[in-house]
């Protein structure tokens, strides 16, 4: 337990020293800064999120910085190393938000490697939110962003040869665990299914700001043309700096129909804790869809709010989250689970 007084010498340290860990619910003080993302592949995003909190920088570029670094793993689920549509083509979605409610987003975006860095110029240098396909493409490379290659990863190539084998649409609860998938591509394609690939990240800065982004290539082998909610303000990601932060992965069709991150965000305003309240959203889902069908798919949620504390919940047993708020303390929560 960190007491307030050693607290308070620590950030008088230094920007580079918080290491806030003596925070619990309901205590008054607040943790921060805090980062926290989806999937194993967090705990890497988080750390380069970390370098910009660390330093006392904005949550915004924190955000962005943090997925870039699994947008640009090639082996990995997120960017142009990640699974095709139904077509071949590696299609993007990304989304991004900070703590004056300015956003953006690209949808159905392709040869591009960093769609969340173009959805931060759309909201930084457009009227818009949101651009789609060959406009969101022409806008990127008028910003200076490289055309890259259309080429599928050695990896993405195998999983969709496999896929074609049967082109079976369906989804795979939980593939980006899949532990029968190595650890460098942890969610390829195998046996003839389709999966989810995408990093959600939300944070608070030094200065109490929140910001998060979100970033995908979709379902894999998804039809040509589909989004899902990573792209969708309110839907995959919402921030509201008087509340709290959140963001989405899993079935994006279910995430969408309940407005789900803005729901996590409006249940924390109403008083729920970020656990609490993503426990709903989810429990919103399963209702909707009834128990048998809800067992199909995964949806979770994971959220921070204004006194940095932390949750996460989904449908199924499976979904993890990383969390970071100190030099030394970033590390995987397994999500709770309904069903
Ligand atoms: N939510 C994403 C989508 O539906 C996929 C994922 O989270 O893996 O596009």
């Amino acid at each position: 337990m960190v007491h307030r007084r050693r607290f308070l010498q620590l950030g008088s340290l230094g920007l580079g020293s918080f290491s806030f860990t003596g925070f619990t619910a309901g205590n008054t003080a607040v943790r921060k800064p805090i980062v926290i993302s989806t999937w194993e592949t967090g705990i890497a995003a988080n750390k380069a999120a970390w370098n910009v909190l660390s330093k006392g920088g904005r949550a915004l570029d924190a955000v962005e910085q943090g997925v870039m670094v699994t947008e640009a793993s090639q082996n990995c689920c997120v960017g142009l190393g990640a699974n095709p549509d139904r077509d071949g083509f590696v299609t993007l979605d990304s989304s991004i938000m900070d703590e004056n409610a300015n956003c953006g987003s690209v949808a159905f975006l392709e040869r591009i490697k960093h769609p969340v860095s173009v959805a931060r110029r759309v909201m930084e240098k457009t009227p818009h939110v949101m651009l789609v396909g060959s406009g969101a493409q022409q806008f990127a490379v008028e910003e200076g962003f490289p055309l890259e290659p259309q080429k599928l990863s050695d990896e993405a190539e195998r999983s969709y040869k496999n896929w074609l084998k049967t082109s079976q649409y369906k989804p795979v609860i939980n593939i980006e665990n899949n532990k029968k998938q190595t650890a460098f591509a942890p969610t390829r394609f195998e046996n003839g299914e389709w999966n989810h690939d995408t990093i959600g990240m939300v944070a608070m800065d030094a200065a109490g700001n929140l910001s998060g982004s979100c970033t995908t290539s979709g379902m894999g082998f998804k039809m040509r043309g589909r989004l899902g909610d990573s792209p969708i303000i309110g839907a995959g990601l919402f921030v509201d700096n008087e509340v709290g932060a959140a963001t989405a992965t899993g079935q994006g069709e279910d995430v969408i129909r309940i407005c789900g991150s803005h729901l996590v965000v409006e249940l924390m305003r109403q008083g729920l804790s970020p656990e609490a309240a993503c426990k709903k959203a989810v429990e919103r889902i399963i209702k909707i869809k009834g128990n048998a069908k809800a067992k199909e798919i995964q949806v979770g949620f994971i959220a921070i709010n204004k006194q940095g504390e932390y949750g996460g919940y989904c449908i199924q047993k499976g979904f993890n989250f990383a969390v970071c708020y100190a030099d030394d303390k970033n590390f995987m929560v397994d999500g709770k689970f309904l069903i």
